[in-house]
């Protein structure tokens, strides 16, 4: 699926200022916020796709790359197997950055420094039909924040220690005067936190915390579907002055099957057989997933003609039903035939030519569709 331009998506010109961004964005994540829509899947698209357009265009950086590379610039998924898609799916942090400063007053927060919760992290994880149908345990690499043991947190130079903020006297919060309102608005000096750090720890750069791997353990259930997320809660990206954390979200990736195609819980796969065997029925092997399994074909057999293996699909993962597996019949065209197993199929064509059209009845019934029609 193509992605929509970002300034088309927030409804915004191409040269819009950062203020244009943030107010088109506001009107739009506002309209279709999850907590105005329950359970409207589109609703909950357009939030993500608005954010993420909103995400992009209001960091410098990324609005540059994207402005000279599109999507290619700024997508973490162009370009490369897994990986991060950092923020993608989550709500957290975007009303962090907005919400909070618009309603952190009216909503009855204590004075103080803003508290914000972490942003979700996106993890794409490819797997196999054969795991997606059997489940298993996996680990993957995520990133983790660990306290800076040089400053033990505090993102001070040891030695030295962080001051109150004398813009805000370490409300994180200031008072702004617009128009015949009084604004709140977090503190534009300190970011909200209520203090300065004068001379920052050079291990963390002031940041308190440094960023490392880890080893999640991630277990894959029976059934999972392409597109699916498993949630890890609590391990996306840490909180601010001491918000919660976000989630991890682990979203599947089935690759591409060389035999079976996947519909819901159901398998479908196409079977080669010889003109003979439709022609005089018998066993044929078919391969499911849990090995191979043969079953009877009559007489007679059409090319086309579907089989189905009732339970011979994949374990739904939320209904615990297996689906059915299909197997579509194809009579394969004989090749590279020698002299006399060509002169038998002459002899054999001969043969069924005399004994009129009751062998071939597909064939009559379309010669008399033929006759009517010039008739
Ligand atoms: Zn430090
Ligand atoms: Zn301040």
């Amino acid at each position: 699926m193509a992605k929509r331009d970002f300034y088309e998506t927030l409804g915004v010109a191409k040269n819009a200022s950062e203020d244009e961004i943030k107010k088109s964005y506001r009107k739009l994540a506002m309209k279709y916020h999850p907590d105005r829509n329950p359970d409207s899947k589109e609703s909950e698209e357009k939030f993500k796709e608005v954010k993420e357009a909103y995400e992009m265009l209001t960091n410098p950086e990324k609005r540059e790359a994207y402005d000279r590379y599109g999507h290619a610039g700024v997508d973490p998924n162009m370009g490369g197997g897994g990986g991060f898609g950092g923020g993608a799916g989550g709500f957290g942090d975007a009303f962090g950055d907005i919400f909070g400063d618009i309603f952190g007053g009216g909503r009855g927060r204590s004075q103080g420094p803003q508290v914000y919760r972490g942003a979700d992290l996106r993890y794409n994880l490819e797997i196999t039909l054969e795991q997606a149908a059997h489940g298993f345990d996996t680990t993957i690499r995520v990133p983790s924040w660990d306290k800076c043991d040089t400053c033990h947190g505090s993102g001070a130079k040891p030695g030295t220690s962080p001051v109150t903020c004398s813009t805000c006297a370490g409300h994180g919060q200031v008072r702004m005067q617009q128009g015949f309102f009084s604004i709140q608005q977090t503190c534009p000096k300190c970011h909200g936190t209520g203090k300065i750090i004068p001379e920052p720890c050079a291990a963390c750069a002031g940041q308190g915390r440094i960023k490392r791997n880890k080893t999640l353990e991630v277990k894959i259930p029976v059934g999972i579907d392409n597109g699916m997320r498993i949630r890890s809660s609590g391990n996306g990206e840490p909180g601010t002055n001491g918000g919660p954390s976000g989630d991890l979200y682990v979203e599947i990736h089935i690759k591409p099957h060389s035999v079976f195609q996947r519909e819901g819980d159901d398998l479908h796969c196409e079977m080669p057989i010889s003109f003979a065997k439709a022609a005089l029925g018998g066993d044929i092997e078919v391969p499911t997933l849990s090995g191979k399994v043969s079953f009877t074909i009559p007489e007679g057999t059409q090319s086309g003609k579907t089989f189905r293996l009732k339970g011979k699909g994949i374990k739904g993962v939320r209904s615990g039903f297996a689906g059915d597996l299909f197997c579509h019949v194809a009579v394969e065209t004989p090749v590279k035939l020698t002299e006399k197993q060509k002169d038998m199929l002459r002899d054999f064509e001969k043969l069924t030519t005399e004994g009129g059209s009751k062998h071939s009845p597909q064939s009559k019934t379309w010669r008399d569709k033929v006759k009517d029609f010039f008739e």
